[in-house]
Formats: structure tokens, sequence, C-alpha cells
């Protein structure tokens, strides 16, 4: 298991979220939110915070595991929209959020990040997601495993 240089400062390292997967430079953790059951997080280990400040090979790699997570995450839960944002304003560590958007979510088509809710939550829909993502993380695991 790689060592994650974690910084206690950093709220992206400091709240414990599930790692579904992990390599030395790299971790995807679920992060599910009330209302957005399908929400991954792609982090660097390292504390970067601009793209640009990967060397190429690293850049590759991010956008390797990138369309991979998508495509992953489309196959198995089949969002109506797949959200892959970076932005950083607020944790100046690299990391890209991958949320399955749904046509019932309480924002669509809206932003993830708006805070006014366009229609309330869909809980049965919602419970039906949220099993199936609990259940996902050795599927995602090995799919990404795969890649070399
Ligand atoms: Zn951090």
């Amino acid at each position: 298991m790689p060592v994650v240089p974690y910084q206690t400062d950093c709220v992206l390292c400091s709240v414990a979220t599930p790692i579904v997967w992990q390599d030395d430079a790299w971790r995807l953790v679920r992060t599910t939110q009330r209302g957005w059951p399908v929400y991954y997080q792609l982090i660097l280990n390292d504390h970067v915070s601009e793209m640009t400040d990967l060397a190429n090979g690293d850049r590759e790699r991010c956008f390797q595991l990138m369309w991979h997570v998508e495509s992953t995450v489309r196959d198995i839960f089949r969002p109506d929209k797949m959200n892959i944002a970076s932005l950083g304003n607020m944790v100046p560590h690299l990391h890209w959020h991958f949320i399955g958007r749904y046509a019932w979510d309480p924002t669509f088509p809206g932003s993830f990040w708006q805070e006014e809710e366009l229609r309330p939550l869909d809980e049965s829909r919602e419970a039906l997601l949220l099993a199936a993502v609990e259940n996902s993380d050795e599927a995602i695991a090995s799919h990404l495993d795969g890649l070399q």
C-alpha cells in the first residue's frame, strides 16, 4: 500500500472518504453526497495545485485515468450526463470531480455547486443508486488496475 503524503491542514486529505482504488501517485475516492450518489474524486497524492505543474508523463497518466473513470462510471451507473470538473479554489490540491448527473437530481441541469435546488430529492431513485454505488468499488478498482 503506497504511503499517501496526507497533510493535516488539507480538507481533501483530512476528510475520511472510502478509497476505491489507488496507485503510487493517484487515488480515487467515493464522495457520495445526498442528492448526488454517483460522485467520485480522482486525487493526486502529491500536493500540487495546477495541471501544468505536472510533468508531461504525469499529465498523460492523469488523462488516461480520467477517461477510464468516466467510462467505468458511465457503464455501471448510466447517468444522463457526466460532469467532470477541477476547481481547487478552496483546496489547492489537484483533484478532479466526477459526478454522474441524472435529470431527476436536485439541481439538474444546473451545476452541482449551485445553491438553489430545482426539485425535491427523489429518495427511491437515490436509494437504488446508493446500493449500486456501495457495491461497485471492486468493479471500478479492477477496471483501473487493468490499465498500465
Ligand atoms: Zn491534500
